[in-house]
């Protein structure tokens, strides 16, 4: 897909070093609004480090981040959130005794002036953010099919509606771009099928979706365009039925026999 329009999200030449490893080199990723772009390629080849380099866990050796054309690099990640980027962890990161409500509510008061010490401690200047934090909170939570249980602690789901949880709270940050780190990593079928439709609903939205994943079938159902890492490089990018079919990707993939990305 070709388009005029300046992309929503935009990596050029990105390159990351750690000693004399490049694990991210020279990578050029454009992505239009409204896309379902899968980022694949076997384990090491530079996925998250990609996804820690665009919201502001690391900077760049090299190379340049913007968001509809606003630059990010050298941002704190938290202005990086505010500017709105928003994304999971390849571990879940949730705060286990706290209610669904609570965990989402955190995610979206990066978008009011309250303190996380205010959310929680239900200070005056916080209640008058809360009413609309806390319906904020239900709609997303609605959204990912959990607003049933928004007074359950976290600990109490099961783990692929964690992950979903987790999505939600990204999604409270109110993003314009959203980037999932193995979203599907560790679910059963009945869990991928849940995240697949919430994925879709997300991006129906008008959220932008990024999404590495190692479940092939799951990438070849829902991405518009796959972009391949290989050892830090990009290799290939397109359409999923031309990825499957392009010999450097089925090459990455079969070179490393031991790898879980070929499964
Ligand atoms: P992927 O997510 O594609 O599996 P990563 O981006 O996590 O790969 O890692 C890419 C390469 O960079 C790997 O060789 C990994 O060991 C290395 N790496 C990642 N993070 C660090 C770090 N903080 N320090 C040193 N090396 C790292
Ligand atoms: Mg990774």
């Amino acid at each position: 897909m070709t388009t005029l329009i300046e992309p929503i999200l935009r990596v050029e030449g990105l390159t990351c070093r750690f000693g004399g490893l490049i694990a991210v080199n020279n990578v050029d990723i454009s992505i239009p609004q409204g896309e379902i772009r899968a980022l694949i390629g076997p384990n090491g080849a530079g996925k998250s480090t990609t996804l820690n380099l665009i919201t502001g866990i690391y900077r760049p050796d090299k190379g340049k981040v913007s968001m509809a054309g606003q630059s990010l690099v050298g941002l704190q990640p938290s202005k990086i959130a505010r500017a709105g980027v928003a994304r999971t962890f390849q571990t879940i990161r949730l705060w286990k005794q706290m209610t669904l409500l609570e965990n989402v509510m955190v995610g979206h008061q990066c978008r009011t002036e309250t303190s996380l010490f205010d959310v929680l401690l239900r200070t005056k200047k916080a209640s008058s953010d809360e009413d609309r934090t806390r319906a904020e909170a239900l709609k997303v939570l609605e959204l990912v099919g959990l607003a049933d249980r928004a007074t359950w602690t976290a600990g109490s789901l099961s783990y692929g509606q964690q992950r979903r949880l987790e999505i939600a709270r990204a999604l409270a940050t109110l993003p314009r771009v959203l980037l999932l780190d193995e979203p599907a990593a560790g679910m059963n079928p009945q869990e991928v099928n849940d995240l697949v439709r919430q994925v879709l609903a997300i991006r129906d939205s008008g959220v932008t979706v990024v999404l590495i994943e190692h479940n092939m079938p799951l990438v070849m159902r829902i991405a518009d365009r796959i972009t391949v890492l290989s050892f830090g490089k990009k290799i290939a990018e397109g359409e999923p039925k031309e990825i499957r079919e392009n010999p450097e990707v089925i090459a990455a993939y079969l070179g490393r026999p031991d790898d879980d990305a070929a499964s």
